[in-house]
């Protein structure tokens, strides 16, 4: 009989891992179950699709589960819910969300890659009907048909996705406020790029405000009709948008004994094994490692949950690749403004010991004489004792992000500053600068 493999997950890390295993071993038996109604979409989409940029939920999806089946013979279930893992016997218990039948389903190899799930708030009123959260599709949906035009809306929490959720309902003509109860936007970053993206939003109209923790959702009949600040202030709203982070999807893993580290996220080797020898998992619901401490880290984003899918999938089917671990690089933009961040803050490196140092530049992303050029900022975190690069940051032009991957590359290869400023970078007066920002930042942090 071929061996079965089950996947817990139908999206990024569960179906790179199902495709991945596919590839290797053509005769395996693929089955995963997805609670939701839709497999394989590109959830960092949604912000768009809530704004009107893209018309049609269904460009998110890649493939969906007739195209999974006829092409790679990979059986998607989708409103099934794996609800218990019995690792002594093997099997799953899966429920029938459509029918509330439970069956269960034998597996040799099991991958659990069920995502995460947002942080909620303890707020008085948070269950109330109006609050939304954005993770999945049915989310997506759900917030667009209440985002009308003219519409008022909170969305509690300033990380990326509350800052591109903002923009979109903005630009859709809503009008927003965004509560974070940090001090800045992006607290990671150097203090002046938070206050130059706090501009950013403010000149295009959104609220913000900072350093402030809302209190109560003010409800009349269990509808959410507004927010309370903990200064006592109320604002009234007809859309109230949790975007407070996430936590790893773990209990299920949790029930079936497996270890659990950082944040609950499930503990896993180098190659995507779980504390139970037949088990895998892979994505956001698991314990990540920083690349640079080596200390545990929890970075759930797309691209490391597709890349440790891939590794769990061609491990399941006999292999032993290794995932290395994460720098924990991000990209959004808000309106104009692009922001990248890779590698430690200055003031993690501290936390972590180094007697790191941060120097910024401003720079234009090229020739000075050039029409349309805009100022790079760009802030190195670098190790004084050794030169080594540990992290950075940078706001600007659509050239941002490369300039951020540039470095990302530079602290994964184990770059001092000396080593960056050596760098045989492009130059022609519309793309860069003679002297690249990269290296008048690397020139000034020796
Ligand atoms: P998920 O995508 O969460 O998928 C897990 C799946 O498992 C879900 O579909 C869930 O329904 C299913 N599931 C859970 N439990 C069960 C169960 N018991 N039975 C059956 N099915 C179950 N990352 C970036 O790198 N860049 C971005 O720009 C970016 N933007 C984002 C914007 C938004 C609005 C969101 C929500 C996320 C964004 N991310 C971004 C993060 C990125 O989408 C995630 O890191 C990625 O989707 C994680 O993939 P995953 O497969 O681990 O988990």
């Amino acid at each position: 009989m071929a061996e079965k493999l089950i996947v817990i997950g139908g999206t990024a890390a569960g179906l790179s891992a199902a495709s991945r295993a596919r590839k290797e071993k053509p005769d395996m038996e693929i089955q995963v179950f997805e609670k939701s109604g839709f497999v394989s979409y590109g959830a960092c989409g949604l912000p768009y699709f809530v704004g009107g940029i893209i018309h049609d939920i269904n460009e998110l999806v890649a493939i969906n589960a007739e195209s999974l089946k006829s092409k790679r013979n990979i059986s998607a279930w989708i409103h099934h819910e794996v609800i218990l893992i019995d690792p002594e016997k093997k099997e799953v218990s899966v429920k029938n969300l459509d029918t509330d039948r439970v069956s269960i389903h034998p597996y040799d190899k099991l991958v659990i890659a069920t995502g995460a799930i947002p942080v909620v708030p303890p707020i008085p009123g948070i269950h109330s009907n109006g609050v939304y959260y954005l993770r999945n599709m049915e989310d997506g949906i759900r917030l667009k048909a209440a985002a009308k035009e003219n519409g008022r809306v909170c969305i509690i929490g300033g990380g990326a996705i509350g800052l591109e959720t903002a923009e979109e309902l903005s630009k859709a003509g809503l009008s927003v406020s965004l509560y974070e109860q940090f001090p800045r936007l992006l607290p990671f970053l150097d203090n002046a790029f938070s206050k130059a993206l706090e501009d950013t939003l403010m000149k295009r109209g959104i609220k913000v405000h900072t350093g402030t923790q809302i209190s109560e959702i003010l409800c009349e009949n269990g509808e959410a009709k507004g927010i309370r600040t903990a200064y006592g202030e109320n604002e009234p709203s007809d859309i109230i948008l949790v975007s407070a982070g996430v936590k790893p999807a773990s209990a299920l893993a949790e029930k079936a004994g497996l270890a659990l580290g950082l944040n609950g996220g499930i503990i896993v080797d180098d190659e995507m094994r779980t504390s139970h020898k037949d088990i895998w998992a892979c994505g956001d619901c698991v314990q990540m490692k920083n690349r640079i401490t080596g200390k545990p880290a929890y970075v759930p984003l797309g691209t490391t949950a597709n890349k440790q899918g891939r590794i769990a999938g061609g491990n399941v089917a006999g292999g032993h690749d290794t995932f290395k671990g994460v720098l924990g690089s991000m990209v959004t933009k808000v309106f104009e403004l692009f922001i990248a961040a890779t590698g430690l803050s200055q003031e993690q490196a501290v936390r972590e010991g180094f007697d790191a140092i941060s120097v910024s530049i401003t720079k234009a992303d090229r020739a000075s004489y050039y029409p349309g050029g805009r100022d790079n900022h760009i802030c190195l975190i670098v190790d004084k004792k050794t030169g080594l690069l540990l992290g950075a940051q940078g706001i600007g032009s659509e050239s941002i992000p490369g300039r951020i991957n540039v470095l990302a590359t530079a602290i994964t290869c184990g770059m001092t500053v000396e080593e960056i400023n050596e760098l045989d970078l492009v130059y022609a007066p519309p793309a860069a600068p003679v002297y690249d920002p990269i290296l008048i930042a690397a020139s000034q942090a020796m």
